[in-house]
This record gives C-alpha cells, structure tokens and sequence, in this order.
C-alpha cells in the first residue's frame, strides 16, 4: 500500500505539526481524566504514521517535537522545558523507538515494493526483449528459407547447364573432329566411312538431347497437351521397341489377348515407353527384357522387367527427376532426361509410373492407366462417332 517513494518533505512537516497539534489537544481534553505521564501514548500514532509515511528521519523529528510539547504542557513543572523526571526521558526514548520502529518498517515496505517495482519492469523488458529476439530470430529463419531455395535453383540452374554443355559439347567435338578429318587426303575409304558414320550417329545424338530438352520444358512449362485417339497398346508397344533400333531385338513383348484400346496420344505414349525400353536394355547386362501387359481389376497394366543391377529404394524417386543420373551406372550417353519425360508423357496422358526393383536381380517399371469401361471398337457407332471410351 505504500508508495514506493514518500511524499514531499514540507508536507511531511505540515502532517507533522497538524498530529503533534492533534495529540496535544487529545491529550488535553484527557488530562482532567488520566495520569499526566500515561498521556504521552496520545502522541504514538502520529508518530507512527509520520514515520510509516514519511520515513525514519522524519519519523524521529516528530518524536522529538512531540516528547517537547509533551513535556512542555503535560509534565511538571508544566510550561517548561525542564527534564527532571525519568518519565520525561522514558516518553522521549518510547516515542523515538515508535519513530524509528515504524520508520524502519516503512522504509523496508518501501524498498520492497521499489524492488518488485524494478523486477516487474525488469520482467516487462526482458519479455520485450525476448518478443523481439522472437521476431527477429523468425525474420531470419524466413530469409535464410529464401536465400536457400534460391541457392537450391541456382544449383539446380548451374548443374542443369553444365550437363546440358556437356552433353552438346561431347557430340559436337567429335562432329568436328571428324569432319576435319574427313578432309584429310591420307584417309582411306574404310576410314572415311567410319568417320560419316561417326558425323551421322554423333548429329542424331544431338538431335535427340535438344528433343528431350524441347520435351522437357514444354512437360515442366505443362504444354504438352495429348492429342488423344484409340489406341491400341500391342501397335504402341512395337512402336516403341521398333523405334531404339538393334536394341529391340533384346525386346520380347507378352500381351494378354482383348485388351481394351486406350485413349491417348500415340507419340506421346510410344516416346515413354522407348525411353522405358531402352533404358531396360542398356542397364539389363546383356539379357533379354520382358514387356507384359494385362488387366488387372480396372487397371490396364503394363511392365517393364529387365534383369540389370536394380535400383536402390533411395533413388527410386529421383531417378525420375529430369537431369539425375545414378553415379556411376551403366549409361547410353543419357542426360538423365528420360525417366522424367517418360513420366511426364504416362502422366499427361492419365497414368502413372513407378519402379519396383530387387538390387542385383533387376527392375520392373510399372505402368498402369485406368482401364477403359469396355473394349473399344473405333468407328463402329452409326453415328459416326468414335466410340472409344475417354
Ligand atoms: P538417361 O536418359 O540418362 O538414361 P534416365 O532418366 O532415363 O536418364 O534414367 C535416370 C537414371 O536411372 C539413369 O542414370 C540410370 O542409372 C537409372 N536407370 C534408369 N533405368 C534403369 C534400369 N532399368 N535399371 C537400372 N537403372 C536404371
């Protein structure tokens, strides 16, 4: 309850005056009725109160100021300042022991609520303090979020373009070798040959990377809208092995019988499964590969099986993702370009794909499109209409 600072000291001698004024009229209005001596407890309370308000010092002053009135009107010889009695020194010293007693107190009350005063505000800074720390520690949490996803594209960015350098550079040197070897009187005709076939192969190289990369931009960029018709997954199957080349004699194709037409956009379709293809046959160490396609439930399933080294299960995502290749794996000279447009093609088309593989016996890519209602029978409406099932 008290305040954590006394009020003004003139205030306090007027209190002062007022209670010992006070006391001294009490004590009067008493005396016809008590010991003169036992008058003096009159004058306590006000110093009490003077010492709790305003503080030891003052306290004491109102002590003294009341033992002299106390004495001065109250004690014999009365209208004096005669100490001769004990009483006189006793009233003195119980009102000084008031004075300092409540003071004292007073004083401690105070540097108490001084005290919780400071820890409150101390308390309140801190908690600002913290609040900012907070915030500020947040502000940096989310510039460092930024500053690492554009240091994640620029990797992205440095990687996709020192691959892509790499991968033009490497054909396109040995275009000029050979070119200019070519022009060598000392090359003999056999050499010749070899060297156009090497400008040939070189070039179809080139011309597939810059394919896969137009693919590529327009799947990420999500222009590459099927055009979709019937189609039939035996015809798009051969399609695909007859388009890798030697590669597909490897290739054995296993289809159930009826299978259901697909509506969906043949080159799209045929390029994923050349790239499934022909992946199957460069990672299967020399053995055959297996297509087998069937209905499974409402699915139309097809698989990819080769008896190559397998996929690890931590990589069985990223193999997908365009530019990663496994280090160190068996390579056609890819960019790592073909999973993700494989991918990207199954998926525009309305199917997916994944890869299920036991590390050292081989890999079995999994493609699978809702199977359509019934089988389809092209240009069989009278309508006219195509009555393939989207
Ligand atoms: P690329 O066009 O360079 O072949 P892909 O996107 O087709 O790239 O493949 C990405 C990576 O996945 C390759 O580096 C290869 O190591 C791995 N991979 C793809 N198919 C197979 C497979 N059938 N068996 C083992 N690894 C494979």
């Amino acid at each position: 309850m008290l305040a954590a600072k006394s009020p003004s000291t003139p205030l306090g001698i007027l209190a002062a005056i007022v209670v010992v004024t006070l006391g001294t009229g009490i004590a009067g209005a008493l005396e016809t009725i008590a010991e003169p001596v036992s008058l003096g407890i009159v004058f306590i309370p006000g110093v009490l109160l003077i010492a709790t308000v305003w503080g030891l010092w003052m306290g004491i002053g109102t002590a003294v100021l009341s033992a002299l009135v106390f004495n001065f009107f109250f004690l014999p010889p009365l209208r004096t300042f005669t100490i001769n009695a004990q009483h006189d020194i006793v009233a003195l010293v119980v009102f000084v022991i008031v004075a300092a007693a409540g003071g004292t107190l007073a004083e401690l009350a105070r540097a108490r609520a001084a005290e919780s005063e400071r820890r409150r505000e101390e308390a309140d800074r801190a908690l600002e303090e913290a609040a900012a720390l907070a915030a500020e520690r947040d502000r940096m949490r989310e510039e460092a979020i930024e500053a690492d996803a554009v240091r994640r594209s620029d990797e992205l960015k440095t990687s996709l373009l020192r691959s892509v350098s790499h991968d033009l550079r490497t054909p396109l040197t040995a275009i000029i070798a050979a070119g200019a070897a070519l022009d060598s009187p000392s090359v003999t005709a056999a050499e010749r040959h070899e060297l156009s076939d090497a400008v040939v192969d070189e070039g179809q190289r080139l011309a597939r990377l810059v394919e896969n990369l137009l693919d590529v931009s327009r799947l990420e960029a999500g222009r590459a809208e099927p055009h979709r018709e019937p189609v039939e997954l035996g015809d798009l199957l051969a399609a695909a092995r007859e388009s890798i080349g030697p590669d597909g004699e490897r290739v054995r194709l296993s289809l159930d019988q009826d299978l259901p037409s697909l509506r969906a956009d043949p080159t799209q379709l045929e390029r994923a499964f050349a790239n499934l293809l022909e992946n199957a046959v460069v990672h299967g160490e020399g053995q055959p590969v297996l297509v087998r396609s069937r209905l499974v439930g409402p699915r139309l399933v097809v698989r990819v099986v080769d008896q190559g080294p397998g996929i690890p299960e931590n990589l069985r995502e990223r193999i997908f993702e365009p530019f990663y290749r496994v280090p160190g794996a068996a390579s056609a000279g890819g960019s790592g370009l073909g999973l993700a447009i494989a991918r990207g093609f199954i998926e525009a088309n309305g199917g997916e794909v994944e890869v299920e593989s036991l590390p050292g016996q081989g890999s079995s890519f999994v493609v699978t499109f809702a199977a359509p209602t019934r089988p389809a029978v092209p240009f069989s409406d009278p309508s006219g209409k195509r009555n393939s099932p989207a």
